[in-house]
């Protein structure tokens, strides 16, 4: 079988691969398709970690082999690679993704390959099929934005809640917009993203108020006049961002930072911004069962459609394009298929 895997210079590259056999408890899917996120990027820009290696996983795929009983073949799924184990210390006390068992990648090889194993343990925690209804181009979201979901519950929002910032407007500042959108219909949503093009695709997804980082003035005061906005979500990343979201969050309000950070990344801040004014600044990271199952129901209840972010639909072997157009932020979610 064909599948895209990394490249020594940090790229992908199309190779045969021999097909996984599966065991109890297992199941063999064919790829529907599987979206190239900021992680595999992320990974591909370490030079720490040995070429050969399949990424992707934001999988949806077709069952064509099942030695579990809870699938069969023919049966349409999401899988997501990460599950906790449920029962350590970290797990029942709700840090899921801190588990020493989450990180084990549960897609054998990955999701850019044209069929994947799925062990076990995906398939009793976080394998789940899909109604006819549901678009595959949005599925290929369950995962991504269950990571999202957990930084929104995460941020401690209320449904009196007025004001929300999101700093950047790629593919995750516009999930957040959506499953915020999704989440607290009310809320007052601003985007903060310096390109044009991408702060256009934000107000036409339904952002209240759009702006350029530089704006930062405008931006707590459409966020709210007096206070500030209750939660800023920080996809972006680094100095810049960083100060911007202290700036635009109220007295008592939380910064959730969501965005990679590379080993040694630092940020400075003032220590009153934190301390005087109890602001609270957290970090979210991936998603657990549970939180895929609320966007998979969000999704398939018809509150939540991330398809219009995908700009790109491309076969396995064009792969190193996609990972060109995703670096030159000429796109906003590629779509991979086989
Ligand atoms: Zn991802
Ligand atoms: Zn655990």
């Amino acid at each position: 079988m064909k599948v895209a895997r990394t490249t020594a210079d940090g790229n992908l590259e199309l190779a045969e691969a021999p097909e996984p056999a599966i065991r109890a408890g297992e199941a063999l899917i064919e790829l529907v398709c599987c979206g190239l996120c900021g992680t595999d990027l992320y990974k591909l820009a370490d030079a720490g970690r040995p070429p050969g290696e399949v990424l992707g996983h934001e999988v949806v795929g077709r069952v064509i082999e099942s030695r579990a009983d809870s699938l069969r073949p023919g049966d349409r799924v999401v899988a997501p690679h990460h599950a906790p184990c449920g029962e350590c210390r970290l797990c029942r006390s709700g840090a899921e993704t801190m588990c020493p068992g989450f990180a084990e990648n549960l897609l054998d090889p990955g999701g850019f390959s044209e069929r994947l194993r799925l062990k076990a343990r995906a398939v009793e925690r976080t394998v789940r099929t899909l109604d006819d209804g549901l678009a595959d181009e949005a599925a290929a979201f369950v995962e991504p934005a269950a990571c999202v979901l957990r930084g929104i519950d995460r941020a401690g929002l209320v449904r009196e809640t007025q004001a929300v910032v999101v700093i950047g407007a790629g593919s995750m500042g516009l999930l957040h917009l959506l499953v915020l959108r999704a989440s607290f219909p009310g809320a007052r949503i601003l985007v903060a993203e310096p390109d044009p093009g991408r702060r256009a695709t934000a107000r036409q997804l339904g952002a209240d108020t759009v702006v350029a980082p530089d704006e930062f003035t405008d931006l707590v005061d459409a966020a709210n006049p007096r206070t500030g906005a209750d939660a800023v979500f920080d996809t972006a990343g680094g100095q810049a961002a960083f100060d911007l979201a202290l700036l635009a969050t109220r007295p008592g309000g939380r910064v959730v930072l969501f965005a990679h950070a590379t080993r040694d990344a630092r940020v400075t801040f003032d220590i009153n911004a934190v301390f005087k004014s109890e602001r609270q600044v957290i970090g979210a990271y991936s998603g657990s069962p549970a939180e895929q199952k609320r966007v998979l129901d969000m999704m398939h209840g018809g509150a939540l459609d991330p398809s219009p972010l995908v700009t790109h639909r491309l076969p396995l072997d064009r792969a190193a394009e996609a990972v060109d157009l995703c670096r030159r932020q000429a796109a906003l979610k590629i779509l991979l298929h086989p």
